[in-house]
């Protein structure tokens, strides 16, 4: 069988099952190690009889219902690629915008500083921590999570990246807590979404709902949190955060009685959805 005729068929099994067809070309770049172009200019060649074995293997865990990162084993995130597993949340896109978002504010107000020390609680894959602390030298972070598991993997993705992060396991901020350690800037995505929400089922069936499930209302992290960090944080700190699209409200009202008179605000992703929170504690003024 060539490469085109394997990807024609997995395309008309993917379409008939209402599946997404481009699957079929993403798996073969990935287990083939091919750019597009250059498949394209592979498609009458035969195709390996191991490759075609994997690639079948990859196809039916995808056609049962695991999502093609975990299939993969791998996504990308802020261009860089990140090995993920049952054990650990996909990274959103929305998450790189607020990695995106914290770079900026660290041109904001902490230009001045030749170190900077950062915390990201419930690091999963490690690619919030990662990503930041290879783009920003200044930055010393810590990373922690609840899962050993996903700290596993968090681990082989700081080494396989090069990157300098330093790991704990604990509940929130116990392990910063028992340390004594203080931060400038706080980064958390924490699981949020509400305990009886329902979800797509590809979410649902396959990604740990450790990493997902927020309490009653979704904020249940959020409140944990508000109510010990200024134990963590230097005089002037930065506090960022993901946010579900739906939590305005309850949001606001959570900030407001746990930090009265400090300014805050909810930005927007690229869908003009509400997702990303930011605490100025003593930073502006
Ligand atoms: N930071 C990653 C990202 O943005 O892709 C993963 C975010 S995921 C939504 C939330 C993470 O919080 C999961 O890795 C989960 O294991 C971790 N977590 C859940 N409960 C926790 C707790 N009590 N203390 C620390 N981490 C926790
Ligand atoms: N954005 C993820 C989802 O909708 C949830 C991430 C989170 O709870 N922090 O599946």
């Amino acid at each position: 069988m060539t490469i085109r005729e394997l990807i024609r068929q997995s395309e008309a099994m993917l379409d008939e099952k209402d599946k997404d067809c481009n699957v079929a070309k993403v798996l073969f770049y990935h287990l083939a190690n091919t750019e597009p172009h250059q498949l394209y200019l592979m498609m009458d060649e035969e195709v390996d009889q191991d490759l075609l074995k994997e690639f079948q293997a990859g196809m039916k865990r995808y056609m049962d219902g695991e999502p093609i990162q975990y299939v993969k084993g791998k996504e990308t995130f802020f261009s860089r690629d990140f090995i993920v597993n049952e054990n650990v949340l996909i990274p959103r896109y929305e998450t790189e915008e607020l990695v995106e978002n914290i770079l900026y504010k660290i041109d904001d107000y902490f230009d001045a500083y030749e170190k900077i020390d950062l915390c990201d609680i419930g690091t999963g894959s490690g690619a919030i921590a990662i990503s930041l602390a290879l783009e920003e030298k200044r930055l010393n972070v810590v990373a922690t999570d609840i899962s050993h598991e996903a700290l596993e993997v968090a681990k082989l993705n700081a080494e396989a990246l090069n990157a300098n992060v330093q790991f704990f396991q604990g509940d929130m901020l116990a392990p910063l807590i028992e340390r004594d350690m203080k931060v400038d800037i706080f980064v958390s995505n924490p699981p949020y979404i509400p305990s009886q929400q329902d979800i797509e089922s590809v979410v649902k069936d396959n990604e740990p709902h450790v990493a997902l499930f927020g309490g009653q209302d979704g904020l249940y992290f959020y409140r944990k949190i508000f109510s010990q960090v200024k134990t963590i944080l230097n005089k002037r700190a930065l506090l960022a955060f993901e946010m579900g699209f739906d939590q305005r409200e309850l949001m606001q009202e959570a900030v407001e009685s746990y930090f009265p008179d400090t300014p805050y605000e909810i930005i927007k992703d690229i869908n003009g959805k509400d997702r990303m929170l930011f605490i100025y504690y003593h930073l502006k003024g």
